[in-house]
């Protein structure tokens, strides 16, 4: 089933996102997580795409797998900007012999040594050639705080905009820890004309470093409200871990509740985090 008809049926959705692994040792130990997952029963899953090497294989092995042997819904991820035309022409064709039918269509980071492959050089022309590739649903990436390489987010807006003509069917937000900058996000897209149904990206935070970490790779501004949860528990990882579940749940039921409704969950192949979340939803998702 294409995701874009899941998001248009007239209900909150909730999906969970995991990675493949970077090395074959540790597959099994992924899969189990994203089969835990899986028996959440989301209403899809996103697996991601690793651009190096081997990884991009697990990409489809794990997307196959939580596909035809739980049933879930997947997408797929692909990125190109390291990428030759022939390595995505492959990576379509395994997805489609899989029978997944929605990719996430990205550019992916450019390497910190500057290396890229100068087939692509944005994701809207790896959108385009899926599109080539036969009848796919599209998801493609937004940035409500603007992509950390673009110096103006006027000029982020308009890049979006023509994302979305070249053939996204959605769009998943960046993470974002204060609802505020979504709300404000939103009114800038669809003034611009971008009407796409969005999904709201939500990373449960659940120790410090991963905060550290989330931050200083995506540029996301952290209120001082939460600031001051990492600084009181962070060093408690019991703690840390209950109050980062809650913030994701409180920030969660605030943007169902100012209707929004598709919420995307970063579970980093955590399914206690999924199955929390889920359960602190229960009453709301119906
Ligand atoms: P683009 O949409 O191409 O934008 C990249 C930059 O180029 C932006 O600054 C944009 O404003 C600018 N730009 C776009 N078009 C033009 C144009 N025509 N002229 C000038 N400038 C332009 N990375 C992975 O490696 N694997 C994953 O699985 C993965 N999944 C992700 C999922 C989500 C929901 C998100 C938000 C990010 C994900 N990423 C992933 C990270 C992503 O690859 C990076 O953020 C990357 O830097 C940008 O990718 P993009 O597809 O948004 O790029």
């Amino acid at each position: 089933m294409k995701i874009v008809e899941v998001l248009n049926q007239d209900k909150v959705t909730l999906s969970f996102e995991v990675f493949p692994p970077k090395k074959m040792d540790d597959y099994t130990k992924v899969e189990e997580a994203a089969h835990q997952i899986a028996s959440l029963h989301p209403d899809f899953m996103s697996i991601t795409y690793g651009a190096g090497g081997g990884t991009s294989q697990y990409t489809v092995d794990l997307a196959r797998d939580l596909y035809q042997r739980t049933g879930t819904e997947v997408i797929a991820h692909l990125t190109c900007v390291t990428s030759t035309r022939e390595h995505v022409s492959h990576m379509i064709q395994s997805f489609k012999q899989a029978g997944i039918e929605n990719i996430m269509a990205l550019r992916g980071d450019i390497p910190k040594d500057g290396k890229v492959a100068h087939d692509y050089s944005y994701a809207y022309q790896l959108i385009r050639e899926i599109k080539e590739h036969g009848d796919f649903c599209i998801g493609g990436a937004c940035y409500p705080e603007g992509h950390v390489e673009c110096e103006h987010k006027k000029d982020d807006i308009l890049h979006l905009k023509q994302k979305v003509e070249a053939g996204c069917d959605f769009l998943t937000t960046q993470m974002f820890f204060d609802n505020n900058v979504l709300y404000n996000f939103l009114y800038r897209i669809r003034e611009a004309g971008i009407q796409v149904p969005i999904l709201a990206g939500i990373m449960p935070i659940t120790n410090k470093k991963q905060l550290s970490r989330s931050v200083q790779m995506s540029g996301t501004q952290v209120p001082e409200r939460f600031k001051a949860i990492v600084d009181h528990f962070g060093d408690d990882p019991q703690a840390m871990k209950q109050a980062g579940i809650i913030y994701a749940s409180e920030q969660i039921i605030d943007l169902i509740a100012n209707g929004i409704k598709h919420i995307h969950v970063y579970s980093m192949n955590k399914p206690d985090v999924a199955a929390a979340i889920q359960n602190n939803l229960s009453g709301i998702l119906k």
